[in-house]
């Protein structure tokens, strides 16, 4: 059984080689044709490039937009569906500007397009893609401005469709397009009755945030009437949330918005799509079900049941098949990156030794736990108690100054050595006490690892978001220390808090025993989308140095480096909380000037401690190691 369950959340991209590398093959035309992660590291760092980085594999994000766009294409064709599919790429999920680029180009020959939340999105996506055949799709709540650069978007050719989430809206958007004289193609977003799951699903039902109910939708069907502008409303879209692990919600969805779009058309509204918004779900956890980091679903399935659920519902209501969007973020993101690191050291509850040898006039508190270190007849649950009930006398004799420095050091490495020895006495085939089951938490190592959970897996930290983390070499060895993973930011939140083992969710995880002088890389996976840019500066931790990777088409196999994106300084990350790192320096400058001049410091090494404090400065955030 596959220990870090590589090929059930790997989708295919990610395996482990013979030689214990994880593999990956990126292009999905090509699955037997493949690339050695530790080759890239490699190169990486030959580069000169300090970990941790992101990695982006660009012929990943290629790959998921074509298979995307071609199951809708085989599935319209084998469903003789009359329409066609014709996706957009919601950009919040990265807005870095090389993957929408990406994404632009490997979606061109299907008019893919693309969808902007808010006005800075809304200027970047104007700037991109001018594919005129291509959607753009405009959600989230609007302004004037935003409106007017919607508009604009028409006045250049673009097919940009304004989603009224709110009556206001409209009521903003109409003397606003007369004014200007530009007429809006108009999108109606549906607050839908279905109730997702996992924990997204407040993205539907009554309270929901966004959208308009069936009555707000018939309001604004009079208004756009009385206007003379019914002919512009030309989508209807819905969202029931992102990450949906369950099919079924998403069957009903399909029927809910179709049954809406054709109870509309039947009312002389001239919708051409529908627009079934995100929620494609990523099996993070490579469990296959519904988690909520999993989903029950293939691709394959989930477009059989948009394409083959809208149309029966148009054929019994007799309109007319309608184009259909989708505006699918994460799975077109989640794969193609990760962050690569490396552990810098071990917290160990039983690493530190103390002799344990009696001495004369000992505290009975720490002859008392002595006799349980050689206590292996007695009973492990007993055992475990008295250990337990010893420790904690100790400390409240220490605070009373009854126990010296020595006598606790002695007690605590009598106690770590106790609950090893029970733990590996432990017949687990066996009823074992809830209590001793903890034991495995207790005695797991932590495994200091040089990255930030609140900059590069803010998801984890918020809301549980299980993700792949897998040594990426050494998969031919048996892993032997239990494990967590925890961060070098200053919180004791900064850890992951859950891992794959086997079909298992765990809280900690087996990996390879660290070796003096060599390197131990880890790689954190499905990375791709929302934590690649949502996470923050806690503890002025700044953004990952990122590395474009490119398969030689010509040269199968083979990669290249094709871009380096570098990292926030520590400069440029001081200089976003409004410090002046010029007077930084030279203020330092100033005080170790002030030292040489009282011969606190002799000059030659005054000038040294500048110039260290400035190239630190100009930086990176992370360990050097
Ligand atoms: N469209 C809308 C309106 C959304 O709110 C979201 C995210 O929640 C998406 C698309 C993207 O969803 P996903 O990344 O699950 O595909």
């Amino acid at each position: 059984e596959e220990l870090y369950g590589v090929n059930r959340w790997g989708a295919g991209y990610f395996s482990i080689g013979a030689n214990g590398n994880i593999q990956i093959a990126p292009n999905h035309r090509l699955p037997d044709v493949t690339i050695d992660m530790q080759e890239v590291v490699e190169e990486i760092l030959a580069e000169g490039i300090q970990l941790p980085a992101v990695i982006r594999f660009h012929d990943i994000l290629r790959s998921q937009v074509e298979i995307l766009n071609e199951t809708f294409a085989q599935t319209i064709a084998e469903a003789e569906y009359k329409a066609r599919y014709v996706g957009v790429f919601p950009i919040k999920v990265n807005q870095m500007r090389e993957v929408v680029e990406e994404i632009i180009d490997a979606g061109e020959p299907y008019d893919y397009g693309l969808e902007a939340g808010s006005k800075p999105e809304l200027m970047a996506v104007l700037a991109y893609n001018e594919n005129p055949n291509a959607l753009t799709v405009l959600n989230g709540y609007k302004d004037e401005d935003y409106l007017t650069l919607a508009l604009l978007g028409r006045q250049l050719r673009r097919k940009i469709i304004i989603v009224i989430e709110k009556f206001s809206e409209l009521e903003m958007l109409i003397p606003l397009s007369k004014k200007l004289g530009v007429e809006p193609i108009i999108g109606l977003r549906s607050k839908m009755m279905v109730r997702s799951t996992g924990k997204w699903a407040s993205s539907s039902g009554d309270r929901a945030k966004f959208g308009l109910s069936i009555t707000e939708i018939l309001n604004v069907i009079d208004l756009l009437k009385k206007e003379d502008m019914l002919h512009c409303a030309k989508l209807l879209h819905f969202h029931i949330g992102s990450q949906m692990s369950d099919i079924r919600k998403v069957k009903e969805a399909v029927a809910e918005g179709a049954r809406l779009y054709a109870k509309l058309v039947q009312l002389g509204v001239p919708l051409e799509y529908l627009d079934i918004g995100g929620g494609l779900g990523i099996d993070y956890d490579g469990t296959s079900s519904t988690t909520d980091s999993s989903r029950n679903y293939s691709t394959e399935e989930y477009v059989a049941d948009v394409v083959y659920g809208v149309k029966q519902v148009c054929d019994l209501e007799q309109v007319p098949h309608p184009n259909l969007v989708s505006e699918s973020g994460r799975a077109i993101t989640a794969h193609h990156s990760c962050v690569v690191t490396n552990i810098v050291g071990e917290i160990k509850n039983t690493g530190a030794k103390f002799d344990i040898s009696p001495a004369e006039g000992e505290h009975i508190l720490v002859s008392n736990m002595r006799e349980l270190v050689n206590g292996h007849d007695m009973h492990p649950q007993e055992r475990y108690n008295d250990a337990a009930s010893f420790k904690q006398s100790a400390y409240e004799a220490f605070k009373l100054g009854i126990l010296s420095l020595e006598e606790m050091a002695k007690l605590d490495t009598m106690y770590w050595q106790i609950l090893s020895d029970i733990h590996d006495s432990l017949d687990r085939e066996n009823f074992v006490f809830q209590e001793l089951e903890e034991l495995e938490d207790m005695l797991a190592s932590q495994y200091l690892c040089n990255f930030s959970i609140f900059q590069s897996a803010a998801d984890t930290w918020a809301i549980g978001q299980v993700l792949p983390v897998v040594p990426i070499s050494r998969l031919n060895e048996k892993p032997e220390v239990r494990c967590s993973i925890v961060d070098i930011t200053c919180d004791s939140d900064g850890k992951l808090g859950k891992y794959i083992e086997g079909t298992e969710i765990s809280d900690n995880i087996p990996m390879h025993s660290l070796r003096k002088g060599e390197q131990y890389h880890v790689g954190l996976f499905l990375t791709g989308a929302y934590q690649d840019v949502m996470g923050d500066m806690h503890n002025l931790f700044g953004r990952l140095t990122e590395v474009h990777i490119y398969c030689h088409d010509d040269e199968p196999g083979d990669f290249y480096i094709e871009e380096i994106v570098h990292g926030t300084t520590a400069e440029k990350v001081l200089e976003t909380m409004q410090y002046n790192t010029d007077f930084m320096a030279k203020t330092v400058k100033k005080f170790i000037d002030r030292e040489v001049r009282k011969g606190n410091i002799a000059p030659r090494e005054g000038v040294r401690w500048t110039d260290y404090y400035e190239k630190c400065l100009a930086d990176t955030t992370y360990l050097k190691v």
